[in-house]
């Protein structure tokens, strides 16, 4: 019996093997390990890749928007972190670390609902509790590109503007996505990505990086990422020890060249299951949006509570993986309970969290393996 991963990494190493191993030999050469040549290279290729003037690497993506948020306290109110009173607009339908790097920068999260054809953030719901003035005090929002796929970019532009918010984009799953011809990560006050071996760019290790176009956050979060200060043994601001080592770099940099072809090969892999599994009656596939080049970190299709239960039971038997992510929504964790706002109903991202399902997808899935997923779902189905 045939096992199929959820993400077969092993492939993707013997892919590269070549090119991630002689970037990894050159840091054994030079023993650079802390800020070393690799990282600032990566710093600029990223930048370069994403269209931003500066880019940061620190040592994982929960940082990457701890960092950012931080750097606005800073930026903006020159505080060190953010009040409870500091209201940070937020998907309550997404991994745990969006939700806790508003509690650790200080502020309070708001968790608003999402649109159940994309499962982002639903920008109608953010006006909406703006314009009623509760919660009151909102200083930004922190909107994720879930699954690969832009949120509405457009809308929630206009909507800062019009409030006087930031926008600090969670873009750790969705490196390489755009939103019109701008890449995710590089339209807000700041994009926060994640190298986090499974995502789209994975290191061996943890990893992140922060991307922005503006001077004086690039500075202060150079600054936080080793201790607070320029100065090492001068600290000016409450920092952190999170620098990108070396080698995930040098790793990161060998695997750069391969991103737009793998996020392509995801894309069209993520083609033939919607064009395999779109008719199958309550089964529903990723909508596609013409504005948002998704570039399918997760592929998320969504059914009924009960076969989705039927689903994995089924497909744990045939060795093929599949998960769900969400399981909970960050509204219904201990560790949000009384430390975040509910902005009206979030039954959507209640909904989604009982159906959504995601199948296994790679840039290296190969067809075999999908043709048996896809029998597999017509059979259960
Ligand atoms: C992976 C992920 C993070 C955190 O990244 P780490 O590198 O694991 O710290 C944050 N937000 C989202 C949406 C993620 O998927």
């Amino acid at each position: 019996m045939k096992q199929v991963p959820m993400l077969n990494l092993k492939l993707e190493y013997e892919y590269m093997k070549r090119d991630i191993d002689s970037h990894v030999e050159k840091c054994f050469q030079h023993q650079n390990w802390i800020l070393g040549p690799e990282l600032k290279t990566l710093e600029q290729k990223i930048a370069e890749y994403l269209e931003v003037k500066h880019c940061i690497g620190v040592a994982c993506g929960t940082d990457a928007l701890l960092i950012a948020l931080r750097t606005l306290a800073i930026k903006l109110n020159g505080r060190e972190y953010f009040n409870t009173s500091d209201k940070i607009i937020t998907t309550p339908f997404t991994f745990t670390a969006t939700g806790d790097a508003i509690l650790r920068a200080g502020a309070t999260p708001v968790f608003v609902d999402i649109d159940p054809d994309t499962y982002n953030i639903d920008t109608s719901k953010i006006r909406e509790c703006l314009s009623s003035n509760v919660p009151n005090n909102v200083v930004g929002i922190l909107p994720v590109h879930l699954y690969g796929q832009s949120c509405n970019m457009d809308e929630l532009r206009k909507i800062a503007k019009r409030y006087n918010l930031f926008i600090v984009e969670d873009s750790a799953q969705a490196f390489g996505a755009r939103w019109q011809d701008k890449k995710v990560g590089s339209i807000g006050d700041a994009g926060a990505f994640s190298f986090f071996p499974s995502k789209n760019l994975g290191g061996f290790g943890d990893g992140g990086m922060i991307a922005t176009n503006d001077g004086q956050i690039a500075e202060i979060a150079r600054m936080l990422l080793k201790h607070g200060g320029k100065d090492k043994y001068n600290a000016t601001h409450i920092g952190y020890n999170s620098r990108l080592d070396t080698i995930q770099a040098a790793i990161l940099l060998a695997k750069l060249k391969y991103i737009d072809e793998f996020n392509d090969r995801r894309r069209r892999a993520a083609e033939v299951y919607t064009s395999t599994l779109s008719g199958i009656s309550g089964l529903t596939c990723p909508k596609v949006f013409s504005d948002a080049y998704h570039i399918y970190h997760q592929y998320t299709i969504r059914v009924s509570a009960s076969r989705r239960q039927e689903i994995q039971k089924v497909f744990t038997e045939e060795g093929i993986c599949t998960s769900i992510y969400y399981p909970l929504p960050l509204h219904k964790m201990k560790a949000f309970k009384g430390r975040a706002i509910i902005a009206g109903r979030l039954e959507h991202t209640e909904k989604a969290t009982q159906q959504v399902l995601n199948l296994p997808i790679g840039p290296l899935l190969c067809r075999e393996e999908q043709s048996l997923v896809c029998k597999k779902l017509k059979e259960v189905c």
